[in-house]
């Protein structure tokens, strides 16, 4: 059982290899976003709060976030917990460090996945994903095999996220760089970091993902 980080900017592959663990290790996939963006979905008063900070692609508050992680934590994952998204903060990486050790865990690897800008605005401007079963697809490296069905659950939900255009996606990287990256050197220092390249091929980036968990 390992409890890890996947980090990385908006687009590097967090969620797709998140999914993948959680199927072949029975993780337990914690996704911010997938978590604010249910709030929204649900019309919370927190949804309602978050929505145009996301759709502008900044970040919202620490305490928002560290709030939904801190509901989360209180059941143990038999697999091991795979933060995807969060940490995006030190105050919030402070936060998680604080929360493991009250619930008796600790955090064993944090998994940098490496890409460049270009090939983020690629993959992001042309994502989609099944609103059914969560598959996640692109327009053009992987599109459905029939026009607008899930392959895998036959939905035809599908469903670009808000903050997914052009405009939106430069706010995101920004945010990224000034106030995420620092979070590499952070748990450098503290000897947990490992890279991963995000380029390569998804099943490539899995296999680089499982020796990290295996070692
Ligand atoms: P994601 O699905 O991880 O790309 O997150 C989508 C959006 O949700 C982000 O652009 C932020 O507006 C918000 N968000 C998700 N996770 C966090 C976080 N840990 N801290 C602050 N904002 C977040």
């Amino acid at each position: 059982m390992a409890n890890i980080i996947l980090l990385g900017p908006p687009g590097a592959g967090k969620g797709t290899q998140a999914k993948r663990l959680v199927e072949a290790r029975g993780m337990v996939q914690l996704s911010t976003g997938d978590m604010l963006r249910e709030a929204k979905t649900s019309g919370s008063e927190m949804g309602r709060k978050v929505a145009d900070v996301m759709a502008r692609g900044e970040l919202v508050t620490d305490e928002i976030v560290i709030g939904l992680i801190r509901e989360k934590l209180t059941g143990a994952a038999g697999g091991g917990f795979i933060f995807d998204g969060f940490p995006r903060t030190l105050a919030q990486a402070d936060a998680l460090g604080q929360l493991m050790a009250e619930v008796g865990q600790s955090l064993d690897a944090v998994i940098e996945m490496r890409v460049d800008d270009a090939a983020l605005v690629a993959r992001i401007t042309g994502r989609f994903t099944c609103g059914g079963c969560g598959e996640v697809y692109h327009d053009d490296t992987k599109p459905t095999k029939v026009a607008g069905i899930c392959d895998q659950c036959g939905s035809d939900n599908m469903q670009r996220r808000a903050d997914d255009n052009a405009d939106a996606l430069r706010t995101r990287l920004m945010e990224y760089y000034k106030k995420t990256s620092p979070l590499i050197g952070y748990y450098y220092a503290k000897g947990d970091l490992s890279s991963v390249d995000g380029l390569a091929a998804m099943d490539a980036v899995a296999s680089s993902i499982a020796l990290v968990l295996d070692a």
